[in-house]
């Protein structure tokens, strides 16, 4: 006859807290033998029970484990599938979150478990930046759904909901600010470059950064950086859509992967990144499609890679110019840049007009009508420049002129009616309207006229974005030609 001593596995599943979360008779009771003297941790079964006995242990035991590690914070000791090759994650890395900012008792973050000390060996240096936004969100009510106040908790605060992240980085932090994103000004995308560029440069030892940010401005950051943050190191912008103290919050695994690919060797040379749900997404395309987890998105340009708990995986690469090969030098440039307005065109529209002029007009259409035409070209014809972008920021407008040449509408600047259904015609990629027609339909007149400045065309960008590349190209030049170049190359 088999024996089995239940003590084998009591034993082992002891709590911390001797609570004794074992399989007594009354949780067990097929277990026992029709033996009055059967005890919880000696019992007799005999061969046909002992392996049905032994099915029904396979199916609890990892439950009880689980139990223990739920009541007393511990993880087991076995090796983590994700951790392999890569050093353990050291304990007292999870302080309790919520002082601070946030610290009154009923403003705290969920509590991070506790995982086991392991020495650490060299890992990659990372330096996250925070600057507010929900990802830094308290809760009104810890664990609802309910209101809470972005950029609220520390740097600090955020690191230490991840207890993960010594695991994949040698972490530091700054807090450059700590406001909603609503709040950020492009003066401050200048102090944010600045201070990116600085340290990539003067600190060697750093293999890449993470911004903090909130989700709603987090695109136009992230493209800013993109256009002047000249290194190759990998810079990841990360946000999260349920606050920190909320219930779910996504901002711990967001960041995790953020760290992880901005402490990648494979993320160096991809511009700056946005990191959102796993998902890495080029700065460029990035999207704000709806305020939900997995409202991020490249539109049809798609993910760089993903964060897989096997590792940051690539599969594409930009190729416009970034990074290393930005001309943007912010060195010399004011806080203030050029301004640039952004209108949108629709049915019925008269375009637009401005007590002060600005430097730059970006248009969301698809195409002008008549008034709106007329409106622009005097724009154009006072010395701002206008560009036109879809909406959507997902056409590639058929520009003419050749490869990186300027659209064929824009290199007539002689005549507004030799532009009528030129800059690719009705028969490109369907941007044309907004160039052709603005220029034909306003064209009555323009014999007598000196030559009208070109318009820009913008290929693939959201016209949001358009407008931050245009505030950046400025400050190299103010020439529609010479604008329309860096718009095909960026
Ligand atoms: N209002 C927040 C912000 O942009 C939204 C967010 O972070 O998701 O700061």
């Amino acid at each position: 006859m088999g024996e089995i001593r239940l003590h084998m596995f009591t034993s082992n599943i002891n709590c911390s807290n001797n609570t004794p979360f074992l399989p007594q008779k009354d949780l067990l009771p097929a277990f026992y033998m029709n033996n009055s003297n059967a005890q919880p941790h000696r019992s007799r079964l005999n061969l046909a029970a002992s392996a049905f006995f032994t099915t029904i242990l396979a199916i609890i035991l990892p439950i009880i484990v689980a139990g223990c590690a739920a009541q007393t914070g511990a993880v087991s000791a076995k090796p983590n599938p994700i951790s392999t090759g890569l050093p353990a994650v050291p304990a007292a890395i999870a302080p309790q979150m919520g002082a601070g900012a946030a610290g009154s008792a009923t403003n705290r973050a969920p509590q991070p478990q506790q995982i086991p000390a392991a020495p650490l060996g060299p890992r990659p240096k990372v330096l996250i930046i925070a600057t507010g936004g929900t990802i830094a969100g308290a809760q009104e009510q810890p664990g609802t759904t309910g209101a809470y106040r972005a950029g609220s908790l520390t740097a600090e605060q955020i690191i230490a909901s991840v207890p993960e992240l010594p695991r994949y980085a040698d972490v530091e932090s700054e807090q450059f600010s700590n406001v909603a994103s609503t709040a950020i000004t492009p003066a401050q995308w200048i102090a944010l470059s600045r201070r990116i560029n600085k340290v990539l440069s003067e600190r060697k030892d750093l293999a890449g950064v993470v911004v903090t940010h909130g989700t709603d401005r987090l695109e136009e950051t992230a493209f800013f950086l993109y256009l002047t943050i000249r290194s190759d190191k990998p810079v990841v912008v990360v946000g999260a859509q349920h606050p920190a103290t909320g219930l779910s919050p996504d901002g711990p695994i967001n960041l995790l992967g953020a760290v992880r690919t901005a402490a990648s060797t494979a993320a160096v040379g991809k511009g700056v990144m946005v990191v959102m749900d796993d998902r890495i997404i080029s700065a460029r395309e990035t999207r704000k499609n709806y305020q939900r987890v997995g409202g991020f998105s490249g539109g049809d340009m798609g993910l760089l890679g993903v964060v897989a708990s096997s590792g940051v995986e690539f599969f594409f690469a930009p190729v416009r110019k970034h990074g290393s090969q930005s001309e943007f030098d912010l060195a010399g440039v004011d806080s203030v840049l050029p301004r640039v307005e952004l209108t949108f065109s629709y049915p019925g529209g008269t375009g637009v007009t401005f007590d002060t002029l600005p430097a730059a007009v970006v248009v969301a259409t698809t195409g002008f009508t008549r008034a709106e035409g007329t409106s622009y070209q005097a724009l154009r014809r006072k010395g701002v420049v206008v560009a036109t972008a879809f909406p959507s920021g997902d056409n590639v407008t058929a520009v003419g002129g050749g490869e990186g040449g300027p659209p064929a509408g824009a290199t007539s600047a002689t005549s507004a009616t030799s532009a009528t259904g030129a800059n690719g015609g009705r028969g490109g990629a369907g941007g044309a309207g907004a160039t052709g027609t603005a220029a034909g339909t306003a064209s009555g007149s323009a014999i007598d006229q000196p030559p009208l400045p070109p318009q820009v065309t913008v290929q693939h960008l959201t016209p949001q974005k358009a407008r931050i590349l245009m505030m950046v190209a400025l400050t190299k030049t103010h020439d529609p030609r010479e604008l329309q170049k860096i718009f095909l190359q960026y």
